[in-house]
């Protein structure tokens, strides 16, 4: 380890700050999750592979991680609006289905995706649907404090009393006059008293499917009060870092913060974190603009824009390769390129982690990089999580690492030093980055190897029946996923990584 510190940008106060837990060794993350009515796509890796990461470097540090991540499965509207359709029930009424089979439906499907990028489960991952009384209480105490106002059986948030007592637009830089003029006029059937004001609590109209009684009517809470509630009850009122993509600056975490101040007149998070945007043609990859590759898609290569199918981890490589605040405009090219250079990567580490030293000599050389190996990956996490260069740092020592490997020789490395560097690298591999070797799961996997040798053993038996038709089946089979080598009297076959 090193002395160094870690420093992450705070999105609210806009600079880097030194991070310092509020109760360590414990460290209280929440970060927005998906609303479920559809399947999750490039967009989403992108923000969750960040986040993830995040957790996995704060979990290396020693520090004891609560992460909480919802699943909103109410509550947000079309457009990000206060008006009109739910999400989920648009859906449940397009696939005549019940609103709840659609949230199980896309939740498990979000399950699926994350565990294919080897993304980690959250330590707890509330519903909204499942916690309407504790955001019944916290609009409670908001109207109490007087910062809300009840309209024919909805709940706003009053922006103008609110701003008398405390900034509105911090986070997001927005001025409320600008806001304003940008905002259409209320057309007078509105119940809301200015335009900026925003839902708490819906009353539901007749066709409204999920509804549920209040004090102010038979309804639904608004999309951004959740996410106040959620983390409260479970991190606290104040917790130490609240992340999502820099989509959800305005208005959502805009008035998660009014929410909490309104409620308990304190600043609910201590650092904010933003993920900066997958773009397609330099456009955010959203359901909104129907832009978006689903990772099914990219998993299969089954999309118009696609020239291939793509692995999980060479998309987590390809996302991490940037750093999490800058953005990452989709390309076929950008793809392919970030496979080869993860098969390298991928190939270096294969042959590091079983590699035992046996060298015979020292150079300074040799020796200087291996040993500051693990400081510079470190220092770069510690300045704002810069997975970028960790990656840049693996590449450096590879030509190394390979050079033991052919010669089979671990030269120019003290025992110490090696031991410490290859412990380094493993675990910023799979512990920190998460990535997984692609080979492992079938070059090291000892049935594969069993199921091989009987395919070949029938091949032989069908030649030797004078079989040709069958023994070519099974070699073409075969050729799909190793190569083989046929000698006079025997056959070898070495796994390649098939494209
Ligand atoms: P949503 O399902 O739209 O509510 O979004 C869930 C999470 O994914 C939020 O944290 C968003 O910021 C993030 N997200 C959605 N689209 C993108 C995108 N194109 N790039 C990066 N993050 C995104
Ligand atoms: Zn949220």
């Amino acid at each position: 380890m090193t002395d160094s510190k870690l420093y992450i940008y705070n999105t609210l106060k806009r600079e880097r700050e030194l991070f310092t837990p509020m109760h360590p060794p414990f460290i209280s993350l929440y970060v927005c999750g998906p609303t479920v009515y559809g399947n999750s796509h490039l967009g989403h890796a992108r923000t969750y592979t960040a986040f993830d990461v995040i957790y996995r470097y704060l979990l290396y540090l020693g520090y004891k991680v609560r992460y909480v991540r919802n699943i909103t499965d109410v509550g947000h509207l079309e457009n990000d609006a206060d008006e009109g359709e739910d999400k989920i029930a648009k859906k449940a009424r397009l696939d005549k289905l019940e609103p709840m089979e659609i949230v199980q439906l896309y939740t498990l499907a979000f399950h699926k995706n994350m565990r294919q990028l080897n993304n980690m489960p959250p330590s707890i991952e509330p519903r909204a649907s499942g916690h309407i009384i504790e955001q019944i209480v916290m609009i409670e105490k908001i109207i109490e404090h007087g910062y809300a106002y009840v309209s024919q059986g909805s709940v706003y948030f009053d922006v103008q009393r609110f701003e008398k007592d405390y900034p509105y637009g911090e986070l997001s830089g927005r001025v409320t006059e600008d806001l304003q003029h940008n905002t259409r006029e209320l057309d007078g059937q509105s119940e809301k008293r200015n335009p900026l004001d925003f839902a708490l609590w819906k009353k539901a109209a007749p066709e409204h499917i999920m509804h549920w009684p209040s004090p102010w009517s038979e309804g639904f809470p608004g999309w951004h009060i959740e996410c106040s509630a959620m983390s409260a009850k479970y991190l606290g009122e104040t917790f130490d870092i609240h992340g999502g993509g820099m989509d959800l600056l305005f208005p959502h975490h805009e008035c998660e913060i009014a929410q909490s101040l309104g409620a308990n007149g304190k600043q609910p998070v201590r650092y904010w974190m933003h993920s900066n945007m997958l773009t397609i043609n330099g456009q955010k990859m959203g359901k909104s603009l129907n832009n978006f590759i689903t990772l099914d898609e990219l998993f299969s290569g089954n999309h118009h824009l696609l020239e291939k199918a793509y692995s999980p981890m060479a998309l987590r490589f390809c996302l991490l390769q940037a750093h999490y605040r800058n953005p990452i405009d989709f390309s076929n090219k950008g793809l392919q390129d970030a496979e080869k250079a993860y098969d390298r990567l991928s190939g270096v580490y294969l042959s590091l982690k079983d590699m035992n030293w046996d060298g015979a000599t020292i150079q300074d050389d040799t020796e200087k990089l291996l040993s500051s190996f693990e400081k510079e990956c470190i220092d770069a996490m510690n300045d704002d999580i810069n997975t970028a260069i960790v990656i840049s740092n693996m590449f450096k020592v590879s030509p190394v690492v390979n050079q033991f490997a052919t010669s089979g020789k671990t030269e120019g490395v003290s025992k110490e030093t090696f031991e410490k560097f290859k412990n380094a690298y493993c675990t910023f591999y799979t512990d920190i980055l998460g990535l997984i070797p692609e080979e492992d799961t079938t070059q090291n996997n000892e049935d594969f190897g069993k199921l091989v040798d009987s395919m070949l053993e029938m091949r032989y038996e069908a030649k030797r029946k004078k079989d040709f038709s069958l023994a070519d089946a099974i070699r073409n089979m075969l050729s799909r996923f190793v190569t083989l080598q046929d000698s006079a009297d025997k056959t070898t076959w070495k796994y390649e990584k098939k494209k």
